[in-house]
């Protein structure tokens, strides 16, 4: 795979003879192109051997090779098989950051792609394709390094999936390995959508998540004889339903919360015993700082009372996961203009949040950041698309080229907006 990268991007000369200086938008917009089909097949090698959580060896060496080729000062982790690569552009000026995560789900595929998991993990959120469009933007960059005043950090993540590989890739110093803190950061995470559509918004783009789990204690017995026991069950039910309704009836519906309760667990197997204990858990998504203190806040009422109610007790536990990622508004605004100069009527802002969750959330309180989302349904599917996560989830590696090329763009684009004045 190495070698087929070592390609020749179309660089445009000018009358002169010269190369020009300035980027214009289609000679990335072309070089993805051109590279397309080799971000094909690192997506599908990826996409065949996916690997869930902190450490993803195979990921990482796959990426490793495919950046083999390129002049880049490359970095590995310790807490976490990341990869951080460090573009030097011909001049000195500011730091950039551009990241995917890597890492996948343990579902079992149910997709019929001809390169679909058989190993019980899935790539079902699509960052098969944000790894292999990095690596696009990192061999863009790359070619038109003499045009760089400044550097560019690939941020290569494990551990997206409720791991907190960003964090640790924080911690291990992923904002300070050019010796400069970058002055922009930006992700893009596919979806399901018309394919080839950017979307992005100014302020709160992702849901923060919270899991929340309730132990409800009883006393066991014969499922004949109730009276004797202290039925758990029921009351995890009402409890159940009681979430629903402080999810719905006390938060402001311009404030979105959405609470599921995804796990239920009670009994032993058998049907004529009344078990001593339930439990379920599940996850709770909020954009506002007040709907998330209010839920930490009064989530485990409504499960110890419903609990006291039929002298039952009950305990909760609230973990706060990732925070929501708040888009910059300045470089929202400036990295929109970038897309629309490149891909025209294919860039939309996006309306409102998702109430997905994403720990960019951590790169983004720390630099002024973007996260856009490249919607990426095959264009020939049968009905709805499923969604992100599901094992009938399908994205369309034609886009990746549109994904190098956008990246590798926004990238170029900020150093030169944030390069010092001259004189
Ligand atoms: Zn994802």
């Amino acid at each position: 795979m190495n070698k087929s990268f070592e390609m020749e991007l179309p660089v445009e000369t000018a009358a002169d003879g010269s190369s020009t200086t300035a980027a214009p938008a289609e000679r990335f917009t072309a070089g993805g192109t051109a590279l397309l089909p080799e971000l094909v097949a690192l997506r599908r090698a990826i996409h065949a051997e996916p690997e869930v959580g902190l450490r993803l060896p195979e990921t990482q060496r796959k990426v490793l090779a495919a950046l083999a080729p390129l002049d880049l000062e490359l970095h590995t982790g310790t807490a976490l098989s990341s990869v951080v690569a460090v573009l030097r552009g011909a001049r000195p000026g500011p730091t950039v950051l551009l990241r995917a995560d890597m890492d996948a789900l343990p579902l079992q595929e149910a997709t019929s792609v001809p390169f679909r998991s058989t190993n019980g993990a899935m790539h079902a959120c699509g960052h098969d394709l944000h790894t292999a469009g990095l690596v696009g933007a990192a061999h863009l960059l790359h070619a038109h390094r003499d045009e760089l005043a400044g550097d560019v950090v690939f941020m290569f993540q494990p551990g997206e999936e409720g791991f907190g590989g960003a964090p640790l890739m924080l911690e291990e110093g992923v904002l300070d390995v050019t010796g400069e803190r970058p002055v922009a950061a930006y992700a893009a995470h596919v979806g399901p959508g018309p394919r080839g559509t950017f979307l992005t918004r100014t302020g709160t783009v992702t849901a923060s998540s919270t899991t929340f789990a309730v132990e409800v204690s009883g006393r066991g017995g014969h499922g004949s004889r109730p009276h004797e026991a202290l039925d758990p069950v029921p009351v995890l039910a009402e409890i159940v339903l009681g979430l629903q309704t402080f999810a719905t009836r006390r938060f402001d519906a311009f404030d979105p919360v959405v609470l599921s309760v995804t796990n239920l667990a009670a009994g032993t197997g058998a049907d004529n015993i009344i078990p001593g204990s339930a439990r379920l858990s599940g996850t709770v998504r909020t954009t506002s700082p007040q709907a998330l203190a209010k839920v930490e806040a009064e989530l485990p009422s409504v499960a110890t009372g419903i609990a006291e109610a039929h002298a039952a007790t009950a305990t909760t536990e609230v973990a706060t996961g990732y925070p929501s990622v708040v888009n910059d508004p300045a470089t929202t605004g400036a990295a929109l203009e970038v897309l629309r100069e490149a891909f025209g009527a294919r860039v939309a802002e996006a309306p409102r949040p998702t109430m997905g969750a994403e720990d960019f959330s951590y790169v983004a309180q720390q630099v002024p950041a973007t996260m856009l989302m490249l919607l990426a349904s095959p264009p020939d599917l049968d009905g709805d698309p499923a969604p992100n996560h599901s094992p009938h989830a399908v994205f369309d590696d034609a886009v990746l080229g549109d994904q190098a090329a956008a990246l590798a763009l926004l990238a170029a684009r900020a150093l030169t907006a944030h390069a010092p004045a001259a004189g």
